[in-house]
């Protein structure tokens, strides 16, 4: 029996190899257009950042060791132009450009996916390269090792595109990821991409998302650049790019040969992996097979499953039909910086695509029992038929321990097992690995809850959507943790308080619970539920999702401002990590220096045990904290700043944030507090945009920082701004009510003086603010109180628009003109906003 295969790396090299331990006396010809066979493309992206140092070490074979071993001729540089298979021969040019034809009894093709390269504008620029095979590679590494590489874009942002922005950055290069979609990692779902957004944030790349690229310009200088223009008119100038747009499946030899192309654009195999040819197979990234979820055929792209099939195909070429393929559900996994994102079977945005009915749960889970030190999180989804419990996929994002529950979820999406399985599944425990409840059977538990309807689920998007005036969002956190961020127009009750505060919540609106994860969010709910409340909803996820999902939601993951747009030669190539660490204040370290582990918790845990060190620590004496929780990195710059504390020096490092605090001096804060040594200011708040507050707190508070005697006087619509979120039942007449229904209850419903945008503006405006660690107006407000900044409240106006005291924060005390001008008289600036 004569045995042709084409194409010598997964599929192909597999393929013969087992032909030869089938039998023996098989002739067996491997052809490959490229120099090599059986490499390893999937480490060819850690070759260019010198993970892999050793090239030597990408081959597996050579074609004389693996002839040699398995007695078989391999012809590299050996293109097969042509099949005819009713005369049973290929077409060969070599490399010579000789052509010949061979003939066989059974062929193979596993020729592979190649790159796409859309014609766009200087598509074929110098610096420009597609990554795919070992000359690719080889062009890359000549190409950072020969020239200044310090500014990076990777197009496409799949996992092999992000694993170039990964290597490529640790060459010293500063990155930027173009992305067509709203998201990284297509196979995961919005939620999930979210957190490895922030990940990338916090690691300095900048991410442009819905960014299409629309041509490539050369630029002449003494190092080569490129400058890369994106559709919405903005550039990115870079030193190298990459492309990793996606790969199509090398259909052309088998299309001309007549081979049935199917629905997905691969070549079409039935079940034993034969073509529709009958001497003819085929198998790997060329091939579409259906899903084992969907029942819908599909490509998909990945080294296990080729491998596989070539196991499979080779004992049908040789015996005959008998082994059939069951499919694959598309199980991957990457690593992308400290992270490790994975998933299996189909995510919800897919089950939604096919018109399948569908549930999901969130969970967050340690990496390990979180008292056993170095504990990380990993976030869970699974998705999930809404009556039968059927697992249908899941996905994890975290660092540690992702590989062995994403394959766990994989053996029971596999095996049509449902989600009950997953709490059924035995898992060896010790507290270094796992914990008692392992991450995968809380994932199965809550997903029973779900569908057993003790807890009912609420997705961050009808979160997001949520009118406050229809629902109650409830916050059941801690008020430090609401403190740090919450969902806008959410009432604070910590889930500890909630049973003596049950009357301050509505009977006659639907509940959305949340708290960080989604645990005390369920314990809330099942409280009030047992209290007689009926419609109440649970965060899944809890803030953690919602605030990575909806950050990334309205695009504004600020670009890094190191990254330029303009082309910039300021770059320090030696500038390796330059996240880390980040030095934000002119103190140094201290040699005695408080060293505190708060690995393991989750939020509010870390910043609990800074609040609670810090007291104890004398003014001028520093701490070092080290945590685990995601979240950690900008909570601790936030806590800095609403306290005044001074941030030494942040850092991360294979999923640990570390933080050095100094607690502030004492005169910091007697200055803050100091009677007035000037002759003072006031301020006077007639309007209620969202911007002009912030202003007015900004000026008020940098005024009383300098001793100043700050008051403010808050008149018509700027009572709107000191208003209170949970205000007590008032009697009001009727002009009262309806002020009350036609003007922002609180300073969180302000509007923008411009580009409003029905409230995306000042959404906006807030996110931004967060993102780069501006205090928001409520923690501005509580400044200037902690300030001294007197409040006054304009009792006309008061009147006027039926605003009763109680209504207001507690600060303000009520005054009429001649308050406000008894002080303007002794104050040498009058402002009116
Ligand atoms: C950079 C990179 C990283 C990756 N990382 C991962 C990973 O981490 N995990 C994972 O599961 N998968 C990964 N993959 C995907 C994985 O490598 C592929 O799914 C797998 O190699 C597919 O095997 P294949 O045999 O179908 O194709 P390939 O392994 O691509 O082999 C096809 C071969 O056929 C040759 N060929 C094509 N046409 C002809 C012809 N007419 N005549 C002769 N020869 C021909 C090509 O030159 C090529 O060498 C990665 C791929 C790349 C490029």
């Amino acid at each position: 029996m004569k045995h042709l295969i084409i194409g010598g790396v997964a599929g192909g090299a597999t393929t013969a190899a087992r032909i030869r331990r089938n039998d023996e006396k098989a002739e067996i010809i491997m052809f490959e257009k490229g120099p090599y066979i059986s490499y390893a493309n999937c480490g060819l992206p850690y070759y260019i950042g010198d993970v892999i140092k050793d090239r030597a070490k990408l081959f597996v074979q050579t074609p004389e060791t693996f002839g040699t071993r398995f007695n078989m001729e391999i012809r590299t540089k050996s293109e097969v132009i042509a099949i005819d298979p009713e005369k049973h021969q290929v077409t060969v040019r070599n490399e010579q450009g000789e052509e010949y034809t061979e003939s066989y009894d059974k062929l193979l093709l596993s020729p592979g996916a190649g790159p796409v390269k859309p014609p766009l504008p200087g598509i074929d620029s110098e610096g420009i390269f597609t990554m795919r095979n070992v000359d690719d590679t080889d062009r890359i590494k000549e190409y950072v090792t020969s020239h200044p590489i310090r500014r990076a874009v990777v197009v496409g942002a799949g996992f092999i595109g992000l694993e170039m922005a990964e290597n490529l950055h640790a060459t010293g290069a500063q990155v930027a990821i173009v992305e067509m979609a709203d998201q990284v990692m297509a196979p995961i779902d919005f939620s999930m991409a979210g957190l490895v957004h922030q990940h990338l944030y916090q690691k300095n790349i900048a991410l442009h998302l819905n960014q299409a690229v629309k041509g490539f310009v050369p630029l002449k200088g003494p190092d080569p650049a490129i400058r890369v223009e994106l559709a919405d008119g903005s550039q990115i100038v870079a030193d190298i790019v990459i492309l990793s747009i996606g790969v199509r499946p090398e259909t052309s030899l088998a299309k001309k040969a007549g081979l049935k192309i199917g629905k997905a654009g691969g070549i079409y195999v039935n079940e034993f992996l034969q073509t529709s040819k009958s001497d003819i197979y085929a198998v790997g990234d060329a091939i579409e097979y259906p899903h084992p979820v969907s029942g819908e055929p599909w490509l998909n792209y990945l080294a296990g499953p080729a491998n596989r099939q070539g196991r499979i195909v080779a004992d049908n070429m040789v015996f005959g039909n008998k082994i059939k393929y069951e499919g694959s559900i598309g199980t991957s996994i990457a690593k992308v910086f400290d992270m490790t994102v994975a998933s299996t079977g189909l995510p919800g945005k897919k089950l939604k695509q096919l018109g399948l009915p569908y549930l999901t749960s969130t969970t967050h889970s340690n990496s390990h029992a979180g008292y056993y030190p170095n504990a990380l999180q990993m976030s869970t989804k699974i998705t999930f038929h809404p009556e039968t419990g059927r697992l249908y996929g899941g996905q994890i994002v975290g660092y540690e321990g992702v590989d062995k529950r994403i394959d766990l979820l994989a053996q029971i999406v596999k095996k049509n097992g449902t989600v009950y399985d997953l709490i059924t599944l035995e898992h060896a425990y010790a507290p270094p690995y796992s914990s008692a409840k392992d991450p995968v059977a809380i994932a199965g538990y809550v997903a029973s809850n779900i569908l057993s309807g003790k807890m009912k689920p609420l997705y961050w998007r009808k979160m997001q959507k949520a009118d406050s005036a229809q629902v109650f969002k409830l916050d059941v956190r801690t008020a430090e943790e609401n403190a740090l961020g919450t969902i806008e127009g959410a009432v604070n009750i910590p889930v500890d308080a909630l049973r003596n505060r049950l009357e301050e919540i509505p009977r006659d609106k639907p509940l959305y619970v949340f708290c960080a994860v989604g645990l005390r969010g369920y314990l809330a709910s099942n409280i009030l539920v047992q209290n007689g409340f009926k419609d109440v909803y649970n965060l899944s996820g809890g803030y953690k999702t919602y605030e990575a999902a909806a950050e990334s939601e309205y695009g504004s993951i600020p670009i890094t401002p190191a990254f330029s747009s303009q082309y910039d030669d300021s770059g320090d190539p030696s500038d390796k990590n330059r996240s880390t660490p980040i030095r934000s204040s002119a103190s140094s370290i201290s040699a005695s220096v408080l060293k505190i582990d708060a690995t393991g918790l989750q939020c509010p845990g870390p910043i609990m045990k800074i609040k609670h060190t810090i007291d104890a620590m004398e003014p001028g004496e520093q701490m070092e904290i080290q945590a685990t929780d995601p979240g950690f990195a900008r909570d601790v710059q936030a806590w800095c700043q609403t306290t005044g504390n001074i941030l030494v020096e942040q850092s991360d490092s294979k999923g640990i944030f570390r933080a050095v605090v100094e607690k502030k001096q004492k005169q910091e804060l007697s200055a803050a507090s100091a009677p007035s040594g000037g002759k003072g200011k006031t301020l006077i708040m007639f309007s209620d945009d969202l911007d002009k507050a912030l202003a007015t707190f900004v000026l008020a508070n940098g005024a009383a920082a300098t001793g100043e005697k700050v008051s403010i006087f808050f008149t018509f619509w700027g009572l709107n701004v000191i208003k209170k979120v949970k205000k007590p039942k008032t009697r009001k007449d009727i002009f009262g009510k309806m002020f009350g229904m036609m003007l922002p209850s609180h300073s969180g419903a302000l509007k923008l003086s411009k580009m409003n945008m029905f409230g995306m503006g000042p959404r906006m405006m807030r996110h931004i603010m967060k993102l780069r660690g501006i205090d928001s107006l409520e923690d501005l407000r509580t400044q200037a109180i902690e300030n001294g900044v007197e409040f006054i409240a304009c009792q006309m106006s008061m009147d006027v628009m039926g605003v009763k005291k109680e209504e207001l924060i507690d600060h303000a005390t009520i005054g009429g003109v001649a308050s406000y001008m008894n002080r303007a008289v002794q104050a040498d600036v009058n402002l009116f906003i």
